[in-house]
């Protein structure tokens, strides 16, 4: 049993390491406090192969593995969530449930584009009485001559309205099962289709610099051959995509306590009270070895779980690790940057101190792509518990 990434992985990390702090560290602040979506550093992404990493070779991808990815999005996120979050949204949300589910033909006509990035895609699966219980959607969609039209609104949806967006795939209800529960499947929505409107981004708490709006689709019109993989699938499309979202999210909650870790090292061996560096005393060293705790911890679990899906394992064993993985890292970098900001003193608090939106950041972890409790819910469940 190996606990280091391979040779080629940690080289890989220092590529990643340089652009993001050649390209986007020096901006974070500006990007933040802007509420700036950066479209060309996003493309230069694209042209470094980042949203690739996972893709097909026929498809422009480098046909690499899913540890990669945790790899790339760690690094984005030890110095920019906002451009961590977009990577992991891109490909986790954007390009995996096409990946995954399409067919040749959707594959060709979308994702050379999202691959290099050219282009971003959005999952639109929640809406304003829909989120941990997606069953409860209302969004329909209703074949016609040959077309679905689509009619209702979508909520929080990643990378959906900003000039690189093209398509998004859309949950939709087409129908009623034989046990009387809704169908729900996958309507793929390109963005320029009268009748879909992305709305004004949202003013959130954090995360100021990746894309986020509510969408509105009114007698949306798309060709029946939008459908994506089987009518009737789309829950569980949706379910999968986020068991593998999940782990990503926790890399990305890996480079932020990962990033307070750093931060609040060196701060403590720079900043003297009492005449001596804080870091000589207990209270503040003891605050910083935690923090080094919960990387460690947050980096094994989180890679583990990559592991396991790209070994392929048991869907089982997969799903349990990835929920675990996703609980413990974004539980812990909410606490890593409670910590950080409490080492830098009132300086933490100071919006020109990255501990600042590292803190403003780290919650909305515990939220997306799962909650904290659908995390509990899940592990319980791999328990063999009973629990609703
Ligand atoms: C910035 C941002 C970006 C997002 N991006 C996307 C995106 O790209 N695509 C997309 O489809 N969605 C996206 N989301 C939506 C996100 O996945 C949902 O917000 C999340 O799943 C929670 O749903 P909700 O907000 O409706 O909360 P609710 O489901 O209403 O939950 C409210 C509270 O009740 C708790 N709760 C609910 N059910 C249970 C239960 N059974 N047991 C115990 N507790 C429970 C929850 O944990 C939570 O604390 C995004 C959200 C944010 C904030």
């Amino acid at each position: 049993m190996s606990f280091q990434l391979s040779r080629e992985h940690e080289e890989f990390r220092g590529s990643v390491r340089e652009f993001a702090q050649d390209r986007i560290a020096p901006h974070a602040a500006e990007w933040d406090k802007k509420h700036h979506f950066p479209v060309e550093t996003v493309r230069e992404m694209g042209e470094l192969g980042l949203f690739g990493l996972t893709a097909p070779e026929e498809y422009g991808g480098a046909g690499g593995d899913f540890t990669s990815l945790c790899v790339a999005i760690e690094e984005l996120g030890r110095v920019d969530q906002s451009m961590g979050i977009t990577l992991e949204a891109a490909v986790g949300l954007g390009i995996n449930p096409l990946q995954t589910f399409g067919s040749e033909e959707h594959k060709q006509r979308w994702l050379p584009d999202l691959v290099a990035g050219r282009a971003l895609a959005g999952f639109g699966l929640t809406e304003a009485g829909a989120g941990s219980d997606a069953s409860g959607l209302r969004t329909r969609a209703e074949l016609h001559d040959g077309h679905w039209v689509v009619n209702g609104s979508k909520q929080f949806i990643t990378n959906s309205g900003n000039d690189l967006t093209t398509v998004v795939s859309v949950a939709a209800r087409t129908g009623q099962r034989s046990d009387g529960r809704p169908e729900i499947s996958t309507i793929v929505v390109p963005a320029d289709t009268p009748g879909f409107v992305a709305e004004p981004a949202y003013d959130k708490l954090g995360w100021h610099a990746s894309d986020t709006h509510p969408l509105t689709l009114t007698d949306a019109r798309v060709p029946a051959d939008h459908l994506l993989g089987e009518r009737g699938r789309g829950l569980a499309q949706f379910l999968a995509t986020l068991d593998d979202g999940r782990v990503a999210i926790a890399a990305l909650a890996v480079g932020c306590i990962q990033a307070c870790l750093e931060l609040s090292t060196r701060y403590a061996g720079e900043r003297t009270t009492f005449s001596v560096p804080i870091g000589r005393k207990q209270g503040v060293a003891f605050q910083v070895a935690d923090l080094a705790v919960m990387a460690e911890a947050a980096r094994t679990l989180t890679y583990k779980a990559a592991a396991l899906k790209d070994a392929a394992a048991r869907h089982d064993d997969f799903k349990q690790a990835a929920a675990i993985a996703k609980l413990y890292a974004t539980e812990s970098a909410v606490t890593a940057t409670r910590v950080a900001t409490q080492v830098f003193g009132g300086y933490g608090f100071m919006e020109e101190y990255p501990v600042a939106r590292f803190y403003r950041d780290a919650k909305v972890l515990e939220i997306g792509e799962g909650t904290s409790e659908i995390q509990r819910m899940v592990i319980a469940r791999g328990l063999g518990l009973p629990v609703e």
